[in-house]
């Protein structure tokens, strides 16, 4: 059984109710820790688009009790991972998930969704009062060998609640971050802006497929996130159109705060894309049949030494917000809160525990952020950019097979994707 050393039962305090927050408190209720969870927002809504999980997290959500039943009522399983030239041949393609091997699918699920699910489910095992919406942590006091975190809620009442740790799963913007790091450059932009929505269509390749059609700096991403309804055969498909602008000037029009609600039209963007009509793809007429689009820039933050402060421990894009082109960013979320309940499991609820979280995760999920700054799986167009120009009869001429299997295992294993070795590990969170 877990030994705590929690300040006379004092719960282990979680900022933000995102995946990471969710996941860290289901994870804290099976190794018996107490906790509760901050959120800022009044009413938790399934915003966002489509995300993709991992192998590696998909087994954590398995372990927590989220199985295939329980996934696939909010996704698909996805079968494979393809890129084509902007010329619409194929540049690479491999399985994904179970038909590559893996002991768990991966499944690409609507973020929102999943994030309702990990809700719901908190409620139903931690009961009705471990998350309190409405309640947004400002900062942090250490003293007496605990933590206080300082809260101020909807009607503007200021609250100090105490609490054995504090696990910041505050997100992109963490306050709590902000006050660890006080000293942090500002969001970093590379300068690409992604348009992201969902059109119902007809699935394409495998039925279960994520494509990304293009060139590194203009390209669109598509995968299913649904079944196709059995009577129409459409299903919602979600996708990313993307080009990468002039940085220099810095930023843009508000375009760089990173608001993922942020709405826009469009006939502000489609011209990049008409005639990406490739019959498999008509990639105008998928934008165009989106009810709602969103623009977002592609952002991160310069990795920081430590993400532990005493009691205090940051989690999820708070630790290490990373550009979405590896699919990790909800993947690590959930893998850092099982890595986390691990590590308390070996060292009590303490200081000791979180500085075991720090020393296994920090180093290489901040140098993830770096590589995936540098494009990432994608950075294979790249290649094929710089060798061609895109333009290309035979992709071995180019880039033979082994060269592009070669670049994609170093990326799978940097990101902790590598079959053997996940197939090989034992459950992180002993139960
Ligand atoms: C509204 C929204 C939509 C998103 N849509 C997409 C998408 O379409 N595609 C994609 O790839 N990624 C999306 N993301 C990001 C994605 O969810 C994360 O990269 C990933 O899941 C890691 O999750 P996280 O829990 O660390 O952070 P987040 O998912 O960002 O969750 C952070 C949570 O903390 C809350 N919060 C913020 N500040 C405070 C505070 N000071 N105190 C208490 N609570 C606070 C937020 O309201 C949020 O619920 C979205 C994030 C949000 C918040």
């Amino acid at each position: 059984m877990l030994e705590t050393n929690t300040l006379g039962g004092a719960p282990v305090l979680i900022a933000g109710g995102g995946i990471g927050g969710m996941a860290m408190a289901l994870t804290l209720h099976q190794i018996g820790v107490p906790c509760v969870v901050y959120e800022a927002v009044p009413d938790l809504q399934p915003l966002g688009v489509g995300i993709n999980l991992q192998p590696n997290a998909v087994r954590e959500l398995y372990d927590l009790g989220l199985d295939a039943p329980v996934l696939d009522r909010i996704g698909i399983q996805a079968r494979e991972w393809a890129l084509v030239g902007r010329n619409g041949r194929e540049i690479y393609a491999e399985p994904r998930g179970l038909a590559a091997g893996y002991r768990w699918p991966q499944y690409s699920v609507h973020r929102g969704e999943l994030q309702m699910l990990l809700y719901r489910t908190v409620l139903e095992r931690l009961g009705p009062d471990a998350v309190r919406l409405g309640h947004r942590v400002t900062g942090y006091h250490q003293r007496d060998g605990g933590v206080t975190a300082l809260i101020e809620t909807r009607a503007g009442q200021r609250l100090e609640v105490q609490g054995a740790l504090l696990v910041a799963a505050d997100g992109l913007h963490s306050a709590v971050r902000a006050q660890m790091h006080p000293q942090q450059p500002p969001i970093h932009w590379g300068g690409a802006i992604m348009w992201r929505g969902t059109t119902p269509g007809v699935p394409i390749r495998s039925g279960a497929s994520f494509v990304g059609l293009g060139s590194l700096k203009h390209r669109v991403v598509c995968y299913p996130i649904s079944k196709p309804d059995p009577a129409t055969g459409l299903a919602t498909i979600n996708w990313i159109a993307e080009i990468t602008v002039d940085n220099s000037q810095g930023w843009t029009q508000g375009r760089t705060e990173g608001n993922w609600n942020r709405r826009v039209d469009i006939d502000e963007f489609i011209g990049h894309f008409e005639g990406w009509d490739y019959g498999w793809i008509d990639v105008p007429a998928m934008l165009r049949g989106a009810r709602q689009v969103f623009e977002y820039p592609m952002i991160d933050r310069d990795p920081v030494p430590s993400w532990v402060d005493g009691r205090v421990a940051l989690l999820g894009d708070a630790a290490h917000v990373m550009y979405p082109v590896g699919s990790n960013g909800a993947s690590q979320a959930i893998v850092d809160a099982r890595v986390l309940g691990a590590a308390l499991q070996v060292e009590g609820v303490g200081p000791a525990a979180l500085r075991r979280y720090d020393d296994k995760l920090c180093a290489d999920i901040s140098a993830l952020v770096l590589r995936n700054r540098g494009a990432g799986p994608f950075g294979l167009l790249g290649l094929v950019d710089e060798r061609c120009g895109g333009v290309f009869d035979d992709i071995d001429q180019v880039i033979p097979a082994a060269e592009r299997e070669a670049f994609m295992a170093r990326y799978k294993a940097a990101a902790g994707f590598a079959i053997e070795t996940l197939n090989a590990a034992p459950p992180t969170v002993r139960v």
